[in-house]
């Protein structure tokens, strides 16, 4: 379960939150079902009968992912998620969600059956606690009931979704949760990248949002971030909260702590080194992959830095240093990074080569595709700086790489 990166930083977000635990605690397993206790062979303890009310005798046939966004940032890639709510806001307020379901990553190489899906709007629920509560509880009641359990990679939601169809969904959703849904309303991301420095927000508390390259928290040499972070931590002047973009929010910093932790960061550098990171480097992802995951075919967050750092060489070439470009790379098709919802991604295919995927868009309502095959580092290159000089030459008006790279590349074959 995922919401918002901050989730303080306005009321609405305070409100988010809570829901979010409510949904937690109504998702929980209630049985205790999964322990026996033995002492000298005998049983002493035996839960394994009882029957959770949610999850049955069944569990579910797969992981379930859900997330909440409020629009206009979309910062948890809501429609990455099995299960998203998008917060519609009207003056002000949380007047309803749209329930959008179906969203997964993850893929197999020449498998055409095994695909990534972003999550589709399927209803709006007015925002009425017990009604919200309600259709995501049987949500899940249904992929329960009807997900794939003979074979594990079709067993995900989107596949279920896919298969049964959305009229169906929403019919069956509306009976199980007893009343009539609106269709989803129309909402508007502007941005899904982490806003990076101080805020201040509603409450008086303080929040420094820091860069962490993909999400590795070190200490090497020239930049002491786990030292830095210890210190902050042992002060008990601040709390941490891991965004979904890899990054690290020290928050909930009272403004009589302030400089206490402010001065801890400077003197480390983690305000510089988090001013300095490039709206590429900002913006990009990586998967733990090599040497950590066992499923990793490539590397992924251990060669990604020093990638970035050839790739801004070629957008600066092509003066193009200022744009927001999201990139995500992964060391196996399993996606974990989201890289089909990347403007540019990398899916690693062997070691040291990565499958080039183009045409996601800037906020995460497009999957990108794949655009060339098991390529090198000379070769990745080589495809960047000539997309970068097209898209120089070409671009409309204000048109992101994401979708100068779907018309050029994706749609244009799709047309041939
Ligand atoms: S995407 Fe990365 S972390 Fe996920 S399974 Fe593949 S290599 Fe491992």
């Amino acid at each position: 379960m995922c919401t918002t990166s901050n989730p303080v930083a306005s009321p609405l977000h305070e409100e988010v939150e809570v829901l979010a635990n409510k949904i937690a605690d109504l998702l929980l397993p209630k049985t205790r079902g999964y322990y026996e206790i033995w002492l000298d062979e005998e049983k002493i303890a035996d839960k394994s009968q009882e029957e959770d009310p949610l999850y049955q005798d069944r569990y579910m046939p797969r992981k379930f992912k859900i997330g909440i966004a409020i629009p206009p940032v979309n910062d948890v890639d809501i429609l990455t998620n099995d299960l998203g709510l998008i917060a519609i806001v009207e003056g002000g307020k949380i007047i309803g969600y749209n329930i959008c379901v179906g969203g997964g990553m993850s893929t197999t190489h020449g498998n055409p059956d095994h695909y990534a899906r972003l999550a589709s709007p399927l209803a709006y629920v007015e925002n009425d606690e017990a009604k919200v509560l309600k259709a995501v509880y049987e949500v899940l009641t249904i992929q329960r009931d009807y997900g794939n359990r003979s074979d594990r990679k079709l067993a995900r939601l989107k596949y279920t979704v896919d298969r049964l169809g959305l009229a169906w969904w929403r019919e069956e959703l509306e009976r199980r949760s007893g009343f009539a849904m609106e269709d989803p309303k129309p909402f508007h991301f502007t941005s899904r990248r982490d806003d990076y420095g101080w805020a201040q927000n509603h409450h008086g508390l303080w929040y420094f949002t820091m860069f962490v390259e993909n999400g590795r928290v070190l200490d090497i040499p020239e930049l002491k971030m786990k030292e830095a972070l210890l210190k902050i931590a042992e002060s008990g002047k601040a709390a941490f909260r891991f965004t979904s973009s890899q990054n690290l929010i020290v928050a909930d910093i009272k403004p009589e702590d302030k400089a206490f932790v402010e001065n801890i960061l400077e003197s480390y550098g983690l305000v510089a080194h988090t001013l300095r990171a490039t709206k590429l480097r900002g913006n990009a992802m990586a998967c733990v992959a090599l040497n950590t995951c066992a499923l990793a075919l490539a590397e992924a967050q251990r060669y990604m830095p020093s990638l970035l750092t050839k790739v801004e060489g070629i957008l600066e070439k092509h003066g193009l240093q200022d744009e927001e470009l999201i990139m995500r790379m992964t060391g196996c098709p399993n996606g974990c990074a989201r890289p089909y919802a990347a403007e540019i991604g990398f899916v690693g295919t062997a070691y040291g080569r990565y499958n080039l995927h183009y045409g996601g868009d800037r906020l995460g309502l497009r999957l990108n595709k794949i655009y060339k095959e098991s390529l090198d580092e000379a070769q990745i290159l080589a495809e960047l700086d000539s997309a970068f000089a097209a898209f120089k030459a070409e671009r409309t008006e204000g048109e992101t790489f994401g979708d100068f790279s779907y018309r050029k590349y994706i749609a244009a074959a799709a047309t041939a």
